[in-house]
């Protein structure tokens, strides 16, 4: 018989995505076996990151204050924001180290189907950072899929009239592909050889 807290960690464990009950079972063992200050630190980054961890109130990317680290950063050029999907592709481009402007998290894409138009993303709140004028170019990062590539139209439309340059990421990444899963040179390739609209 497990004991029941080994119990409720093992089933809490199998919870996460990718992880089975075997899984679940060994990393249960390995934090059992681990010096105490493991399962205290462990605890405690659970702890801290669901409480302190919240979207920046700009981009909408991760942060732990008011604005996130790439809104902050005072060496990110103003003139050039990248519009991506979600914070897995804000992290691959910023592997690629080949972008150096500002990023704008949508938070989704549009999918009529799923019930998600332009409110449930943060299309309102990318608008209203371009008043200012500061903003030159706005690289649409969204994925090369169906919905990706709608979207990408429907903000070209919106953006047009601010009378700057908007750009599509090149088709490096393949068709359907996910930026997030896209090799780190194809992905900077896409990004220099991105295209206007
Ligand atoms: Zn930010």
């Amino acid at each position: 018989m497990i004991p029941a807290p080994l119990g409720r960690l093992v089933a809490q464990l199998a919870k996460l995505p990718g992880i089975g009950e075997k899984t679940a079972q060994r990393l249960a063992f390995h934090i059992l076996r681990s010096p105490r200050e493991y399962a205290q630190e462990l605890s405690q980054a659970l702890l801290e990151t669901v409480e302190r961890v919240r979207l920046c109130t700009r981009c909408f990317a991760l942060s732990d204050d008011e604005l996130c680290g790439f809104c902050r950063d005072q060496r990110r050029d103003d003139g050039v924001l990248c519009v991506v999907e979600g914070i897995a592709d804000l992290m691959a481009i910023e592997r690629t180290r080949e972008f150096r402007g500002r990023y704008h998290v949508l938070h989704g894409v549009l999918s009529p189907l799923d019930g998600v138009g332009p409110d449930q993303l943060r299309i309102k709140e990318l608008l209203s950072r371009l008043g200012d004028g500061k903003v030159e170019e706005v690289i649409l990062a969204t994925n090369p899929d169906v919905e990706g590539e709608a979207t990408a139209l429907y903000l070209t439309r919106l953006l047009k009239p601010f009378g700057l340059t908007v750009s599509r990421i090149a088709q490096g990444v393949p068709i359907g592909g996910d930026l997030e899963f896209a090799d780190q040179a194809t992905l900077a390739r896409a990004l220099s050889a991105r295209r206007e609209l």
